[in-house]
């Protein structure tokens, strides 16, 4: 199955200019969605992860099935003031502005291995972010991994650990 028979790119979202790729179409095809989870979780398991972290939102959409289908847990990346207790945070530069994001300080075991996931990687800002900050928690990420990677925008040079992806635009 080509997966990306069922990704679509919306033009001008959020803003002119953009072409945004969607992945809902994706989600909303069982068998596709099936597949692309089939599809993540052998490439993950050589990293050996002891659990997967998910970016919001759409990060949760592919961590949380893999973490069941590897019989792993899962773990949020949210965005700021999401999350309840005691929480550690990371800001990181956009293009325009800054963005942050927050996880449970005691999410995960010292030394455990984390694989971040999360829908696309653009400019890898965002993967680098939740990459640094698994690290300060004291988690060791093996490996990160999108649906989508667009290999125009480099972000993989951002990625210093394996980095793995289904469907790439170039
Ligand atoms: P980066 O930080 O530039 O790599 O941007 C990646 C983040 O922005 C991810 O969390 C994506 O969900 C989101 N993103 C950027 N472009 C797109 C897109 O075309 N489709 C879906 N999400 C996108």
């Amino acid at each position: 199955m080509d997966l990306k028979d069922h990704i679509r790119g919306i033009p001008d979202f959020p803003k002119p200019g953009i072409l945004f790729y969607d992945i809902s179409t994706l989600l909303r095809h069982g068998s596709a969605w099936r597949t692309a989870m089939a599809r993540l979780a052998e490439a993950l398991r050589p990293h050996k992860p002891d659990l997967l972290a998910g970016i919001e939102s759409r990060g949760f959409l592919v961590a949380a099935p893999l973490a069941l289908e590897l019989g792993l847990g899962f773990v949020m990346l949210r965005k700021p003031r999401k999350l309840p207790g005691l929480t550690i945070g990371l800001n990181y530069a956009l293009e325009y502005g800054t963005d942050r994001i927050e996880m449970q300080a005691d999410a995960v075991p010292k030394g455990s291995r984390v694989v971040v996931l999360d829908d696309l990687l653009a400019t890898g800002g965002t993967m680098a972010a939740g990459i640094s900050l698994l690290r300060q928690a004291g988690a060791e990420v093996p490996c990160a991994a999108t649906l989508i990677e667009l290999t125009f925008l480099g972000g993989r040079s951002r990625i210093d650990v394996p980095f793995e992806s289904l469907v790439s635009y170039d």
